[in-house]
């Protein structure tokens, strides 16, 4: 189905659906064989071809919540990532990266790049001037990801687009924060756009997945070095994937509004010391937000104040739980200085401006009014007692 005239959910419910022509069954069926004769030598069809039918099927979908003209889907976000950085960089490339990126992207080059030879510098604040100061005559790629984690900051896609193309630059973004929802980073010129298809797209905290959507010339490129690299993802998990993104629109929409209602509700909280949400006018990315993302995303941090224990309040939370992963319909939370950044020292953390008492909620589809008042009730519980403050 010739996608762009229609909506979002449309697109979401429609487009890559696989035809039930013997039974008529209102969904795509699924393909499981690893095995398809061939009568036509130019199609041999193998899983780890990346051209199964529903693999095929729910690539359409992809590229088209993407903007783009093809898509992948991968066994994993870091698939996605790995395969995608190193079809573009070889032996003496360089590439420059916000140190604020995912830990399992920022573990990938500082881990595996040097024994490959590829060079990268980071920077540490997500401003296009930043990515330009530290191109160097060896730079092949830009690497971004925009909202970024865990303070979401918001990176000016145009502005790093234009640079890239005046130096002759790929671009790449990591878009999983936002979902395909909330930016189509293709339409201000982004070359590569990344998700791990763990979080939004799969929704349902049940599903290991990850996609990449270009051009037609770039996805090709990257397809070489995949079929080699073999992350390709099992026909059943395409399957549920292609089911999660059906509700993806609703989904997605649903956890914005419950993140900008509970932002503004913990900045009015005496409990609570900041709040960061692109959503909130005194966040310093919100006019790029506006000008860029079609929503302010389902995640928000925000730190809690000196007369709130952080361990009790985590502990007497009852509907949000502290998890690894985000963006399931499920409320969660994660302590960075635990978690995502616990291996920076307490140092390294101030100066990325993550303190000890930040949480990271990703926002569900619970109803908002038992959000806060589970939030209201933990905070409750977690007060410290007015003598231990003043000892
Ligand atoms: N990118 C971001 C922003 C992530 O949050 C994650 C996982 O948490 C990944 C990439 C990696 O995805 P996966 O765990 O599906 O490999």
């Amino acid at each position: 189905m010739k996608n762009r005239k229609h909506g979002l959910n449309t697109v979401c419910t429609h487009t890559g659906e696989l035809k039930d022509e013997q039974f008529k069954g209102a969904v795509s069926p699924l393909y499981m064989s690893s095995s398809y004769a061939y009568d036509d030598v130019d199609i041999k069809r193998y899983p780890r071809y990346f051209n199964t039918p529903n693999q095929e099927a729910l690539c359409l979908k992809i590229a088209a919540l993407e903007h783009t003209e093809k898509a992948l889907i991968f066994g994993s976000g870091m698939a996605a990532v790995s395969t995608s950085m190193l079809a573009f960089l070889k032996s003496g490339d360089h590439v420059v990266v916000p140190r604020q990126i995912y830990g399992g992207t920022y573990n990938l080059l500082t881990e595996e790049f040097d024994k490959y030879g590829i060079r990268y510098s980071f920077i540490e604040d997500t401003k296009a001037e930043s990515f330009e100061n530290a191109i160097q005559e060896n730079t092949r790629l830009l690497y971004l990801e925009t909202p970024s984690n865990p303070l979401l900051y918001i990176t000016d896609l145009a502005a790093v687009s234009d640079l890239a193309k005046s130096k002759g630059l790929l671009t790449m973004i990591d878009n999983t924060f936002a979902s395909p929802v909330n930016q189509n980073p293709a339409d201000f010129g982004i070359d590569i756009i990344i998700h791990s298809a763990t979080k939004y797209m799969g929704g349902h905290s049940d599903i290991c997945a990850g996609a990449v959507a270009a051009s037609a010339e770039h996805i090709d490129q990257i397809f070489q070095l995949a079929k080699n690299l073999g992350g390709s993802l099992s026909d059943y998990t395409v399957w549920l994937l292609e089911r999660s993104l059906k509700t993806m629109g609703l989904r997605v929409r649903a956890q914005n509004e419950n993140a900008m209602a509970l932002a503004s509700f913990l900045k009015k909280l005496p409990e609570i010391a900041n709040v960061y949400y692109p959503g909130l006018k005194d966040h310093p990315g919100h006019e790029l937000a506006c000008s860029q993302m079609n929503g302010f995303g389902g995640m928000l941090s925000f730190e809690l104040g000196p007369a709130i224990s952080l361990e009790q309040f985590v502990k007497s939370l009852q509907l949000v739980k502290a998890s690894m992963s985000l963006a399931g319909v499920e409320s969660t939370l994660v302590i960075p200085a635990k978690t995502s950044h616990g291996l920076l020292s307490v140092e390294e953390r101030k100066q990325a401006g993550i303190s000890e008492n930040l949480i990271r909620f990703s926002a569900g589809i619970e109803d908002i009014k038992d959000l806060k008042e589970d939030i209201e009730q933990a905070l409750e519980h977690s007060r410290i007692k007015s003598e231990v403050l003043d000892s």
